[in-house]
């Protein structure tokens, strides 16, 4: 088939005019723009192809959210906000404990919903239970889901380790969507259980995805054992009375010390940095990617995120919508809002490519996140209230909204459909 719209936003970068995308299977054969390249792609196009011209629109590649909980789907609206990370995590211990009664299979059903039908179509998702990969397998969203690792109990480093890891392994045999392993954040997962984790994911070529540096208790603990999110692990009885930290590292320098700076990680949050974090960072800048989630910034109401910082240290970010206990959204439009608040001054093309190419790149992915031949064909085509007549109103348009998304494609199947789905076709 081909697609076909007055703009293509190939990528971040590429926006053409008049533009069209040809679709074979679940792969783009070619993306081009103007009347002569698109007749050429009519004339080689196969005899079944047809033609969906969409008036008024803006083709653009699916989005992709590199980092979520689609199990946690459920828990929208029922923790506290902005009052400290202790209390929130005070709350959502017994919460999460609670969904896996109910709420747990519907809330993912409904999380793997909302991410399509608002134009994400690969997504990073983190499972503690094993239930999204089945549903995720089962549907039209792709990605990678990362088996959680917790455990403070160093003398069931091991059993916790073996749990996860076999987990990841079962659910590694669908082609949409693989496994990968996340222990959990460092006020979490013990020394040994981090180390065992590293190297069984090491040895098994599974992705790795941790929590990290993501409140100023979270720094506390690691670094001498005391502050409120100590005390409130040492209440719940999961945290050893005698813990004094990791010798004062910071959460990045402890877990730098265990490699995981240079593994490919995905290091989700670091909404702060310590003395010499920085530096760290910066000798490593090739071995992991970070994820921002602007939507879950917000709601923790977070010091100012230290985004020029990783920027000037060349370091890659990308966007993710976190889990609904600690934000609003699913939908990557909204974060790509929230990012364009919290940082005014960083060009609209540069929120697109965190919500595109560089999570694709994050997760591990190089035919998604942009729409180039060999491609995947994961599309969406949106509309927008003040139709835009330039490339920069296109990049505006698409991160400062409102917009609608008229039709999501994955693998070269629509998915989600305003308009009945032959409603804008005919046969080439
Ligand atoms: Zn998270």
């Amino acid at each position: 088939m081909i697609l076909r719209a007055p703009f293509v936003l190939a990528s971040s970068g590429t926006v053409l005019r008049d533009g069209f995308v040809h679709i074979e299977g679940e792969r783009v054969v070619t993306v081009g723009e103007g009347g002569p390249a698109f007749r050429r792609a009519r004339s080689v196009s196969s005899a079944s192809s047809r033609v969906h011209s969409f008036d008024d629109s803006v083709i653009l590649p699916g989005l992709v959210n590199a980092h979520v909980h689609l199990e946690l789907t459920a828990l929208q609206g029922l923790l506290p906000r902005e009052q400290g990370f202790s209390s929130w995590l005070r709350g959502m211990i017994p919460a999460r404990r609670d969904l896996e009664s109910s709420g747990l299979v519907s809330g993912t059903t409904d999380g793997i919903n909302l991410s399509l039908s608002a134009g994400t179509t690969t997504v990073g998702d983190i499972s503690s239970t094993g239930v999204s990969q089945a549903l995720l397998s089962s549907s039209r969203l792709s990605g990678i889901v990362f088996e959680e690792a917790i455990g403070l109990d160093p003398d069931r480093a091991k059993e916790v380790a073996r749990s996860v890891v076999e987990r990841a392994r079962r659910g590694n045999d669908s082609p949409g969507v693989l496994s990968g392993i996340s222990p959990h954040a460092p006020y979490s997962v013990s020394s040994p259980l981090l180390a065992r984790l590293l190297r069984m994911a090491g040895r098994l070529r599974f992705p790795l995805t941790m929590h990290l540096s993501e409140s100023p208790e979270e720094i506390q603990m690691i670094q001498d054992g005391t502050g409120p999110l100590a005390n409130l692990l040492r209440e719940m009885g999961i945290l050893a009375g005698g813990y004094s930290g990791e010798e004062g590292m910071s959460p990045i320098q402890h877990v730098a010390r265990h490699g995981l700076l240079s593994s490919g990680a995905l290091l989700v949050h670091m909404n702060y940095l310590t003395p010499g974090d920085l530096e760290l960072l910066s000798a490593d800048r090739a071995g992991f990617h970070i994820v921002c989630c602007p939507g879950s910034h917000r709601f923790f109401g977070h010091e100012p995120y230290p985004l020029d910082q990783y920027r000037a240290a060349g370091i890659s970010v990308c966007l993710g919508t976190d889990g609904l206990s600690s934000n609003d959204s699913l939908s990557m439009f909204e974060e790509m809002k929230e990012a364009a608040r919290m940082f005014p001054g960083l060009p609209p093309k540069e929120m697109v490519r965190m919500a595109t190419t560089a999570g694709a790149r994050a997760l591990g992915f190089s035919d998604r996140g942009a729409l180039h031949q060999g491609a995947l064909a994961d599309v969406i085509v949106i509309r927008t209230p003040d139709f835009p007549t330039g490339s920069d109103q296109v990049l505006e348009g698409v991160v400062q909204g409102p917009i609608d998304i008229e039709r999501t494609m994955t693998r070269g199947t629509w998915v989600v459909s305003e308009r009945p789905s032959d409603g804008a076709a005919n046969r080439a």
